[in-house]
């Protein structure tokens, strides 16, 4: 199928190319040492991850220990209470640790003890992904350092908890503003003083080229599954596919099992309390193109031209750039970018649990508001949202601050 000039059906063989570009966004901007580091884990990316040792080993954790596939359920009630149209969830808050994030840290840590690694590294603000990697870690009985800043630390006991727990390292960050990017800045400094023994491990489609390929790769697997169980229990296509969107890994794993068929892709970004920067987290839509954390993407910046402070209720969700590959898909017009807000969300959390008994993350029901409200537009057909986590670490908050709706 082609889309404005590119060919999807040979989409992944040349995006990213060979220097980490999705046209003009990615690629690597680091220092030399790292440059180093980041080449050897691309050769074996290449190498290691597609043998077919590396992938029926995954493919055995994914099963046995992650507890994959995870199904797609049908909304009846939801449905019914809408029309004449049908909703799916992909159940990626049915996978182990309650969240997408352990198909790539499964993937990151086994890449890792291929490569005879001892230690993985990495930063976590909200603490999920440092827990997902502390699960691999613990898993392979690799070492493993969490930085996270001291803010992140006060207000994300239990995750920090989890993390001691399954045996990591939480490394406290108290430069600056001590939160998400401090943490980013530290582990970077660590892993190009320490990366013979190590490898970072990001938590998203972010970076510096080879993550948001590998990432991608790792996560495609959503999409994969959900596409072959979708057809098998509906006998088609669905009509549109919807993710949440904050660094983009579950969004992009869902996509890439959809980009080459006529379907309709969406995906959703936190508007938070409004379109003030500094009250939303919605990059694409009000962003520019820019250059952090060494890749280059559209991001929300300040007037200095540094990356803005970002807010929304979904700490998942929180952060001032999106991966590469989406601010591509994102120009050339075959993912539609779109907003949904702290409110819709928080009515989509209580409407997915009383309807359905699933309470949702908060970061899945950003989707899930947005496929309701796109069914009630489409007035007919299907839409498939990758509910990309479960929201028991949302509860407590959201009673606090909402009450019950
Ligand atoms: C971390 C997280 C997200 C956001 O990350 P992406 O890389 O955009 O997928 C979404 N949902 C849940 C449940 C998360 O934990």
């Amino acid at each position: 199928m082609q889309h404005n000039g590119i060919e999807f059906n040979t989409y992944f063989k040349n995006f990213p190319d060979q220097n980490g570009y999705f046209g003009k966004y990615g690629g690597a901007y680091i220092s030399e040492d790292l440059k180093n580091a980041m080449a050897e884990i691309t050769e074996a990316y290449f190498t290691i991850c597609k043998s077919s040792k590396f992938i029926g080993e995954l493919r055995k954790i994914r099963r046995e220990f992650q507890g994959r596939p995870t199904p797609i359920s049908y909304l009846e009630r939801l449905s019914n209470s809408i029309g004449n149209v049908q909703l799916y969830v992909k159940r990626e808050d049915l996978n182990h640790t309650g969240a997408h994030k352990l198909n790539h840290c499964m993937g990151e840590a086994l890449l890792a003890k291929y490569m005879g690694k001892k230690k993985v590294i990495a930063e976590t603000g909200a603490g999920q992904h440092g827990v997902a990697l502390a699960t691999a870690a613990a898993y392979f009985g690799l070492e493993c350092d969490i930085y996270m800043g001291s803010v992140d630390i006060k207000k994300q006991a239990p995750n920090v908890a989890r993390m001691k727990i399954l045996g990591a390292n939480v490394i406290e960050v108290k430069e600056g503003l001590a939160t998400l990017k401090e943490a980013v800045d530290a582990a970077f400094k660590a892993y190009s003083k320490e990366y013979k023994d190590c490898i970072y491990c990001i938590g998203s489609v972010l970076g510096p080229h080879p993550f948001p390929m590998m990432v991608r790769d790792f996560q495609s697997v959503v999409g994969i599954e959900a596409r072959e169980q979708f057809i098998s229990m509906t006998g088609e296509l669905p009509d549109a596919v919807v993710a949440c969107v904050g660094g983009g890994s579950n969004s992009m794993g869902m996509f890439a099992g959809f980009l080459n068929d006529p379907v309709d892709i969406y995906g959703v970004e936190p508007l938070g309390r409004g379109t003030k920067l500094g009250d939303h987290a919605a990059s694409l839509k009000f962003g520019s193109e820019g250059i952090m954390h060494g890749f280059n993407s559209i991001m929300l910046k300040d007037e200095q031209g540094e990356p803005a402070p970002v807010y929304s209720v979904a700490s998942g969700l929180d952060y001032p750039s999106s991966g590469p590959e989406h601010a591509f898909l994102h120009d050339l017009g075959r993912v539609k970018y779109d907003v949904v807000n702290d409110e819709d969300a928080v009515n989509a959390f209580f409407t997915l649990s009383r309807l359905e008994g699933i309470i949702p993350a908060i970061e899945s029901s950003h989707a899930v508001a947005y496929g309701i409200k796109l069914a009630k537009e489409l007035g007919k057909g299907s839409v498939l949202i990758n509910l990309s986590g479960r929201g028991d670490k949302d509860m407590d908050y959201i009673i606090e601050k909402y009450g019950i709706r």
